[in-house]
């Protein structure tokens, strides 16, 4: 089986290099390649020596995931969906805005956390996407995005990197990252590496629901920006809707955001609070938030909730969800709402894990009747 370059951080690559009786600095080169102009065939990298070309050509591919889906909302979301193999799909979403373009990637199929609002984790887990399945995403998104596909060596230039589209990274597609702890570190160190993708770490966002020492070992293997997944206020509620809180109750959630800080490239931790009608969006559960994250520098992201079939939750109604967040302001901190987009595509993160799912084809079926 021929190796994957993409499966590599440069130091790794470097390493299988090494084992081919290649210099260090061709690794760089290649590297340079693959994810800054975009290229996957070897014959383009046209200043390598044609005998390495040709030994590349034998024992390696440049192999993103597979696009099975791919669309481009009325307000330019964009949305792919990978065959990662039988019956499974992962999802990609672009959203451009002004000043930046931000993808929402996803580091597992399905979700074994089993949260009870999210149609990944109803799903079940599936597996856990390796390192090029990850770094595909991104290889795929700039790639198809400034219109890759086509391009010859010959255009390749010292400008080219500044056209890569996407300038923000989260973690917020299918899966929890922190259960895909290796994988998802190595992708990560890929999109920071001023090697490849040379994103800041305040760009790039790692979203949990809560897993207190991979938030600890996030800290130290490569602390980028945090949102944690709250949805609750208190440990009753958080142990039914989030149930990996049974076993991180929110004390030493609190605590593990504490230390995390020391670590991080931003002074404030993002708190997700997906609004459940009637379950968590009252006035006594945003007064409950303000006490418990007391200590903790921290911003709140109010996401309404995204129905899907048969989950049993409703989105709240404008004027609970405003309250919600007036009693928040008020009491001084920063709330935004996630604006949804991409709704005439289910774009929404998270959102179409569940009908990818759908394993006898349907769902699928009447996605390419769409994108036809
Ligand atoms: N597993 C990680 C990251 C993926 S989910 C996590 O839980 O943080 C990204 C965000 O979307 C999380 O905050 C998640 O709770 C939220 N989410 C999941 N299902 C949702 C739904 N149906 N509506 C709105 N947000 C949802
Ligand atoms: Fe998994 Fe996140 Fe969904 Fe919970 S919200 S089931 S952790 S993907």
């Amino acid at each position: 089986m021929p190796q994957n370059l993409l499966d590599f951080d440069l130091e790794g690559l470097t390493a299988w290099f090494t084992e081919l009786g290649e210099k260090p600095f061709r690794a760089k080169q290649v590297f340079h390649w693959i994810h800054q102009s975009g290229v996957a065939d070897f014959a383009q990298m046209t200043d390598i020596a044609k005998s390495l070309r040709e030994k590349l050509q034998l024992h390696a591919v440049v192999q993103a995931p597979a696009i099975s889906y791919a669309h481009t909302s009325n307000d330019g979301t964009r949305k792919w969906l990978f065959d990662v193999g039988v019956a499974n799909g992962i999802e990609t979403v672009f959203i451009p805005e002004d000043d930046r373009g931000t993808l929402c990637v996803s580091s597992q199929v399905g979700c074994a956390l089993e949260c009870t609002f999210c149609s990944t984790g109803r799903q079940g887990f599936n597996r856990n996407l390796s390192v090029a399945e990850i770094i595909g995403q991104l290889w795929v998104a700039n790639r198809s995005l400034r219109g890759e596909v086509n391009r010859t060596a010959s255009n390749h230039g010292a400008g080219e990197i500044a056209e890569r589209p996407v300038s923000n990274v989260v973690m917020m597609g299918m899966g929890e990252p922190l259960a895909n702890f290796e994988n998802v570190v190595t992708a990560l160190g890929v999109m920071l590496d001023d090697h490849a993708y040379g994103l800041s770490r305040r760009r790039v966002t790692v979203s949990t629901s809560g897993i207190v020492p991979a938030m600890d070992r996030l800290a130290e293997r490569c602390p980028v920006a945090l949102a944690v997944s709250l949805h609750a206020p208190n440990d009753a509620l958080r142990d039914q809707i989030v149930p990996i809180n049974r076993k991180y109750p929110l004390r030493e959630l609190m605590a593990a955001c504490r230390r995390y800080l020391v670590h991080a490239p931003r002074d404030f931790i993002t708190f997700e609070y997906v609004m459940l009608a009637g379950v968590n969006d009252q006035p006594e559960h945003a007064r409950q938030l303000i006490e418990l994250t007391r200590d903790v520098p921290c911003k709140f992201n109010l996401i309404p909730f995204n129905p899907f079939p048969d989950s049993g939750y409703e989105k709240p109604r404008h004027d609970t969800l405003r309250a919600f967040r007036e009693i928040l302001q008020d009491a001084g901190y920063v709330v935004t709402t996630r604006k949804t987009r991409g709704d005439d595509i289910d774009a929404a993160c998270g959102q179409l894990a569940g009908k990818v799912a759908d394993k006898s084809g349907r769902v699928m079926k009447r996605m390419n009747q769409e994108a036809a």
